[in-house]
């Protein structure tokens, strides 16, 4: 695989069309040009000898859009294909405050969760910092006409959540150097407080992301209420106990200032009755953190159930009542299907037959 130019920071560009032989000030109209998701060839004020040149060595589209799939309810869902023919997805929800992206930071996964459809395969590979970027890139470029008329810098991704397909702090460095570029300045300059980084809660790299100075949204996904529990859905849980987790995310709201967040999929039978609701105030009632209540979105390969609407409310109210700040996420894109990873699972089924 050929070199990917975003995964370079402006400082970086400048260095390398140097080394090139061109004028620093070029790196800057290449970057603003990758910045807007052109391809080198898009990028009229560099010469066609430089653009061939950087061309032999460097990958300018490592993510292109596949297939979009549009929801009646606005929602947009892409297959991304990467420049080895690898294949992630992403989820575009439109909000009035803005559009908020879901983007996948590995091909498949290595976590194994029972409910999910990423990890079905295993880990293919770990995406670059570029080409988790690119995801957004190529999406802005999608929806330049909606942000028309509004000031120059303005972006039509305003939000991201990276709760596509992958572990992020698996692929921890490449995340990182995804963060320094998403939230840089000079780059699309996204805050990180309109970041969520999604883990199923590694909790050595949580401590060591605690460190690297991002303000974001770290959340996590529990989905159960004590360590027995979680193991049955979460093979990470057999490293990891709930009780070291609590701590890092402790750890993390002492050095940022920023509450934390927890993932929690409903499912039938397993993690949803009044008991589950009591334990789970129990775990987290005074702590500065936020329950997001997910429907399962079932996964054919797996028997796990959803949980019914009137339930879920009910968890919901329970939580509530017990002091615990949580919302319900709503469903939207469901007729658009599936959750992590299902569209590219059924992708590449449908490729084998
Ligand atoms: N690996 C990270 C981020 C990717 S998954 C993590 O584990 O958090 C993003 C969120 O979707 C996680 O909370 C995950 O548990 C949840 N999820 C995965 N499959 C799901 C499904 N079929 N239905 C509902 N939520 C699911």
């Amino acid at each position: 695989m050929k070199k990917i130019l975003q995964d370079l920071s402006l400082a970086e560009i400048e260095t390398l069309v140097v080394e090139k032989g061109e004028k620093k000030f070029r790196g800057k109209q290449l970057f603003e040009g990758l910045t807007q998701g052109k391809a080198i060839t898009e990028i009229t004020s560099l010469s066609k000898d430089f653009k061939a040149k950087l061309l032999e060595e460097y990958e300018d589209r490592p993510v292109t859009i596949k297939e979009t799939f549009y929801s009646s309810d606005g929602t947009e869902k892409y297959l991304f294909e990467l420049a080895d023919g690898n294949l992630v997805e992403g989820v575009l929800m439109k909000y009035k405050y803005g559009y908020t992206q879901c983007i996948s930071t590995q091909v498949g996964c290595r976590m194994g969760c029972k409910f999910c459809a990423s990890t079905l395969n295993g880990l293919i590979r770990n995406m670059t910092a570029g080409e988790i970027l690119s995801q957004i890139l190529v999406v802005n470029a999608l929806h330049k006409k909606d942000i028309e008329g509004q000031v120059t810098n303005a972006r039509a991704v305003t939000n991201v959540v990276m709760m596509g397909s992958g572990e992020p702090l698996d692929n921890y460095d490449e995340t990182v150097r995804f963060l320094r570029l998403v939230t840089a300045a000079e780059g699309i300059c996204i805050s990180a407080r309109n970041i969520s980084l999604s883990t199923c809660g590694i909790v050595p790299k949580m401590y060591k992301f605690a460190e690297e100075g991002i303000p974001l949204n770290m959340t996590v996904s529990l989905h159960a209420t004590d360590d027995c529990m979680r193991e049955r859905t979460m093979p990470i849980a057999k490293a990891y106990k709930i009780g070291e987790i609590l701590k890092a995310c402790e750890y993390y709201f002492q050095k940022t200032g920023r509450r934390y967040y927890f993932e929690y999929t409903l499912i039938e039978g397993e993690n949803c009755d009044e008991e589950h609701a009591e334990a789970l105030i129990r775990l987290l009632k005074g702590k500065p953190c936020h329950v997001n209540l997910i429907r399962l979105n079932e996964v054919k390969e797996r028997s796990l159930k959803a949980t019914g609407d009137k339930e879920a409310y009910r968890f919901l109210g329970r939580l509530e009542k017990g002091g615990i700040s949580a919302t319900l996420r709503r469903q939207i894109g469901a007729d658009i299907g599936g959750a992590c990873g299902q569209l590219r699972a059924s992708y590449l089924q449908g490729e084998k037959q």
